[in-house]
């Protein structure tokens, strides 16, 4: 992994430095510089799943069309909405869930699964601070998630997606003990965020290329709001929406 080079990189740079230059009066400069060079490549590799830097995502897939991912639902008043909006134009998407909302909804689960779409893992807790958690921690984490899933649909989870995209070496442990695949994305849509629609559906529709994966939440009337006119873009475009299975697996 890149981290594993970087972090060998740096502690040679530091030998190098006592070695070479403990009594130049640079010294100081440059062991400040080298801290502050690899706390900053640490942390930006950990908020940017693309860059694989901690682990290897799927980030995109094959240029044969794009793929749609819904995290963090189910949520009662939108998820359903959004899959009455999919069947409508006969696509399939993936919902990366959180265990315990799946565990008070486990009808809405099996809804998702009924209509032919996929599965995923998005943690049991979705805890803020689960980027902190330790090794044992946040497999338990994942794994209570893929067994309610399981224990709801009968079906095994084949493809996780870290919480708000943040890795670090723990997830190595978490891919290793479930097998199961981290599933970044090439197109953020922040749609959380977004106020307005028309903002929202550009900052999609203009990043769309082949093999995009992109990132959307079935919990906020915006993404449902705009979903029709982003499945009629891409008709329009004649740019197929294919499952993710579909899109990343050879
Ligand atoms: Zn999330």
């Amino acid at each position: 992994m890149k981290h594993k080079i970087i972090t060998a990189l740096f502690i040679l740079c530091i030998i190098a430095l006592f070695v070479f230059l403990y009594q130049d009066k640079s010294f100081f400069y440059l062991l400040a510089t080298l801290i502050i060079l690899y706390l900053t490549i640490t942390a930006l590799g950990s908020y940017q799943i693309k860059w694989n830097y901690f682990i290897k995502s799927v980030n995109e897939g094959k240029p044969e069309g794009i793929s749609l991912t819904f995290d963090d639902g189910p949520e009662p008043k939108v998820t359903k909405k959004i899959l009455d909006v999919l069947e409508l134009a006969g696509v399939k998407a993936t919902f990366f869930l959180i265990g315990k909302k799946a565990e008070q909804y486990p009808d809405i689960i099996n809804l998702i699964v009924s209509k032919g779409h996929t599965i995923g893992n998005h943690s049991w807790s979705h805890h803020a601070g689960i980027g902190m958690f330790s090794k044992q921690k946040l497999l338990a984490d994942f794994n209570q998630c893929s067994q309610k899933i399981e224990e709801i649909t009968g079906q095994k989870t084949v493809y996780l997606r870290p919480p708000f995209g943040v890795t670090n070496p723990r997830y190595e442990n978490v891919l290793k003990n479930t097998g199961m695949k981290s599933i970044g994305w090439s197109i953020r849509s922040f749609d959380t965020s977004a106020k307005n629609e028309q903002k929202l559906l550009h900052r999609i529709t203009s990043q769309l290329k082949p093999g995009a994966i992109v990132l959307l939440h079935d919990t906020k009337d915006i993404t449902l709001d705009i979903l029709p006119a982003l499945l009629n873009y891409c008709k329009q475009n004649n740019i197929a929406i294919k499952p993710l299975a579909e899109l990343i697996e050879t």
